[in-house]
């Protein structure tokens, strides 16, 4: 149900969808791959207001609220934001959402809200995610925002992993009065927000500003604990906390097996990259504080988002040449447009049907070049893509100093493997009820990216959320 309901606004929804569309201010290509610091300039109170007021209104239920996978009441916020009443706009969104400004910043909104906005028939979807963050930050800056706590109730709850599946299931459990106490293996909480995610498309700052609100609402954090080596589930309940929840991602970076030389100097996985190439080395874990070593010709390998990140980043970290090499065609890639663009904006150039077979070093026994072979399209896999087929003889060589593996992420099984009659399939993922994020067994709960396989910081957000609504019910009917 929409707080404003769009039939009681007497608007003129045709000069409305008339009304002239102008895209995302972006900083110059050429000056944002020098520096980390975000590529999107954020909206003004008056630029806000203008692009809030191309909105039609559709009837409720709107379609981009139905797209957003917490359902955002988006057209109710556009008029909060048109009439000037940012505040309101940011209640709003924290009703339904514990990150909206991290979701509004990285949320592929073209698949999601945007992307069903009707305004897209003529190609000015209205820029929802954009005008999130405004508000979130607006009333932040000017109010600050603060979790509403309710009495306690005495119950404690333990949170294995503070991404964002582990911080939103927090948030909403402090606001029944529970107890929370997050343990995490990183030092710092954030998950893949701080060490995945880059800087240049979520500032840190905003991550600190957010995690202060946690502090705040007296979220207590415990890292560099390893569930599962450090203690196990079993052990947390012999602590005394009522109920458990794991929200551990899926974070054990894909290998590629079948190609010799992934372990000269030089070859990266994305995670290692990403991480010692984005994150402040202060809060690195001591086995990553060794500075990269990236040269000047880069390929990374892999067709999603963390691909893109890892071009991005090779350009801000002084590469000149900096290519992704994709086994499929560009129709196939399962990373976001936007980023893409975005990266080749910066300078990052695609090679299609092209899969490397083997890794080469140089007299110096570091990495000189990927033999790749060409591939073709072939018939649909189980998932409807169709599987690439290396074309015979057509073997070639890139030259390159610096390779990163961006194949995707496999789930770590050692909690599985440490709590006994935990069910888990599929190497590691948690069985977990998508609906209330119930576990086989009794007061252990999971969501996030553990119990999906590499999802959205917006899904993730949510099983939290569904999965603290079930903890509540379960501790009051315990
Ligand atoms: C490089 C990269 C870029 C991405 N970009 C985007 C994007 O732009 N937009 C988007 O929506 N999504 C993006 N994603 C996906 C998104 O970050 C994840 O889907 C989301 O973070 C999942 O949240 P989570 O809480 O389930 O897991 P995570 O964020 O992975 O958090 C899990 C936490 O658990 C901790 N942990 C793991 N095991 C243990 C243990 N045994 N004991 C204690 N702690 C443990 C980890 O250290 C981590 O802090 C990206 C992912 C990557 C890798
Ligand atoms: S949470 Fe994501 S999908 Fe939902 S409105 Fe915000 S940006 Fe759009």
């Amino acid at each position: 149900m929409q707080f404003i309901p769009s039939e009681t606004l007497e608007i003129d929804r045709k000069a409305r969808a008339n009304k002239s569309f102008f895209d995302l201010d972006l900083r110059d290509p050429d000056l944002r791959i020098c520096d980390f610091e975000n590529v999107v300039i954020e909206f003004s109170p008056e630029r806000a207001m203008v692009e809030a007021a191309r909105c039609i209104h559709c009837p409720d239920p709107a379609p981009c609220m139905l797209a957003c996978p917490t359902h955002n009441d988006i057209p109710s916020a556009m008029w909060l934001i048109e009439t000037g009443n940012f505040s309101e706009a940011a209640n709003l969104y924290h009703q339904t959402s514990s990150l909206p400004e991290i979701c509004g910043r990285v949320c592929p909104q073209e698949a999601l809200c945007q992307g069903s906005c009707v305004l897209n028939k003529q190609n000015t979807p209205v820029l929802c995610g954009a005008l999130e963050v405004f508000a979130v930050d607006h009333k932040r800056r000017h109010q600050g925002h603060f979790i509403p706590l309710a009495p306690s109730t005495g119950k404690r709850i333990a949170i294995i992993g503070a991404g964002p599946a582990g911080l939103s299931c927090a948030e909403q459990l402090v606001q029944h009065g529970h107890e929370v106490t997050i343990f995490e293996s990183k030092p710092t909480p954030g998950g893949l927000l701080v060490y995945g995610i880059p800087n240049f498309k979520l500032p840190k700052n905003v991550w600190a500003e957010k995690w202060a609100e946690f502090e705040r609402s007296g979220v207590k954090f415990v890292g560099d604990t390893y569930i599962g080596k450090n203690k196990t589930i079993n052990d947390l309940f012999a602590e005394g906390f009522d109920a458990v929840f794991i929200g551990v991602g899926s974070e054990i970076d894909a290998k590629m097996e079948d190609a010799p030389g992934t372990d000269l100097p030089g070859v990266y996985e994305a995670t290692d990259f990403l991480i010692r190439g984005n994150v402040d080395p202060n809060l690195l874990p001591p086995s990553m504080k060794q500075p990269l070593e990236v040269g000047k010709r880069v390929v990374v390998i892999g067709g999603g988002d963390t691909a893109s990140d890892c071009l991005r980043t090779s350009l801000r970290l002084g590469a000149d040449e900096v290519t992704c090499l994709y086994r499929r065609t560009e129709k196939e890639m399962p990373g976001g447009k936007k980023d893409r663009a975005l990266a080749r904006e910066e300078g990052a150039k695609y090679r299609f049907l092209t899969q490397p077979v083997r890794f080469m070093g140089g007299d110096d026994g570091k990495l000189a070049a990927v033999e790749c072979i060409e591939m073709q399209l072939g018939e649909p896999d189980a998932r409807g893509r169709r599987k690439p087929v290396p074309v015979a003889d057509s073997n070639f060589q890139v030259p390159c100093d610096t390779a990163i593996l961006a194949l995707g992420y496999w789930p770590d099984p050692i909690i599985g493997k440490t709590t006994p009659d935990l069910e888990t399939h599929d190497w590691g993922l948690i069985t977990a009820d998508k609906k209330t994020g119930a576990t086989s067994l009794p007061g252990v709960f999971s969501g996030g990216d553990c119990v999906t396989g590499p999802d959205l910081v917006v899904t993730a957000m949510v099983a939290g959320r569904k999965a603290a609504a079930t903890i509540d019910e379960y501790l009051r009917t315990k």
